[in-house]
């Protein structure tokens, strides 16, 4: 127990963290997750309850993403889901030389599905809005693509694919859409504006969604939903015990029963009300450096902010200084608005920014 205790004072809070897409886990999530701390999904036929828990937890992200009859599983983030998602779209296809095609501002998670699986990775070019330029994407598209990826949410700048028009090109070719909204997943369905990026849109044959992410779960936990219920079937292993479609054998259960506490206490007027405030923050944000002439690369559509400044690594090592966790990322300075930042936060890192500018 001292030695624990020694660990947790010496490990960080988020305090001043703004690089992080991760945050505190709501305090219900963490309950259940210490409540079924012990519990294996590897072996549902000895959880049972946990089992339950999962189908609940995943029809609650279908009916959040267009589809309440989704069939999917929590993974352990996002990175999984992508990795679980080129593997379903390669076992359903009969193409020996398999190519997916991805977004230039696409997650490295498609890089280790192409090590894992052997296809080929083809990226598209990206627009002047930073999001993919859908005849990029066509040109790059040939008989042997299996899957297309739309991002719904970027991680450098929290831009949405234009998702209808790639659904278009994947039904045409006859391609998996798989859509990354491992970040966005939980932020876009609560914006003020709607777009169109779930499994309404024709040809969205499966979605990431990280509850452990803007859902305010625990670690680890990801979602991977599929509107095919056979595409999610072509992920199946016999084991000793039961039949898995996970990418991992042994996993817990406890952020399972985590994100389904939080999924249920939150439901969609509290996460709205999350998402509300991030928003505003994030405006407050962008209109505070403003008034001393710093803009960011594109008006934020969800609770990202990438500025553009001059002598950047120099500033970063500064606010750096000043205990702020930032991120440099294609020549900007890149912040996430989550939930554990308060307006007093927002104001003393643009009172920090604003002096460092002028050094
Ligand atoms: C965070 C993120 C991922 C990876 O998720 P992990 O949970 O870190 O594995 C993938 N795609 C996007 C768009 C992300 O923002």
């Amino acid at each position: 127990m001292h030695q624990a205790n020694e660990l947790k004072r010496v490990n960080r809070g988020y305090e001043r963290v703004l690089s992080s897409m991760c945050t505190y886990p709501h305090p219900v999530a963490v309950r259940a997750h210490i409540d079924h701390i012990h519990t294996n999904l590897g072996d549902p036929n000895l959880f049972p309850e946990i089992a339950a828990f999962e189908r609940r937890a995943i029809i609650i992200l279908g009916g959040l993403l267009g589809a309440a009859d989704a069939v999917g599983y929590i993974t352990s983030g996002g990175t999984e889901s992508n990795i679980q998602a080129v593997r379903a779209s390669k076992l359903t296809s009969s193409t020996r030389k398999p190519n997916i095609v991805v977004p230039k501002s696409a997650h490295q998670s498609f890089n280790k599905a192409r090590d894992f699986t052997g296809v080929e990775v083809r990226q598209a070019s990206l627009d002047t809005r930073y999001a993919v330029d859908v005849t990029a994407v066509e040109e790059l598209v040939d008989e042997d693509t299996i899957c297309i990826v739309g991002i719904a949410g970027t991680t450098a700048l929290g831009v949405i694919d234009p998702i209808p028009a790639l659904a278009q090109v994947a039904l045409e070719n006859d391609a998996f859409l798989h859509v990354d909204a491992a970040f966005g997943g939980f932020v876009i369905p609560f914006l003020e504006k709607k777009y169109h990026f779930d499994f309404a849109v024709e040809g969205v044959r499966s979605i990431a969604i990280d509850p452990h992410k803007m859902g305010m779960s625990t670690i680890p936990s990801g979602g991977l939903l599929f509107k095919r219920p056979g595409d999610f079937d072509a992920l199946s292993t016999n084991t000793f015990y039961s039949v898995e479609s996970s990418m991992t054998g042994t996993r817990g259960g406890a952020s399972v029963a985590a994100t389904l506490a939080v999924l249920e206490h939150l439901g969609v007027h509290g996460y709205r009300n999350v998402v509300r405030e991030c928003m505003r923050l994030t405006n407050l944000c962008v209109e505070e450096a403003a008034e001393f002439g710093v803009y960011p690369v594109i008006s934020p559509v969800m609770n990202i902010i990438a500025f553009k400044l001059p002598r950047l690594q120099q500033l970063a090592l500064r606010l750096t200084a000043r205990g702020w966790r930032i991120s440099v990322m294609e020549g900007a300075l890149r912040i996430v608005i989550m939930p554990h930042i308060n307006e007093t936060t927002i104001l003393e890192f643009i009172s920090d920014l604003k002096e460092l500018v002028k050094v």
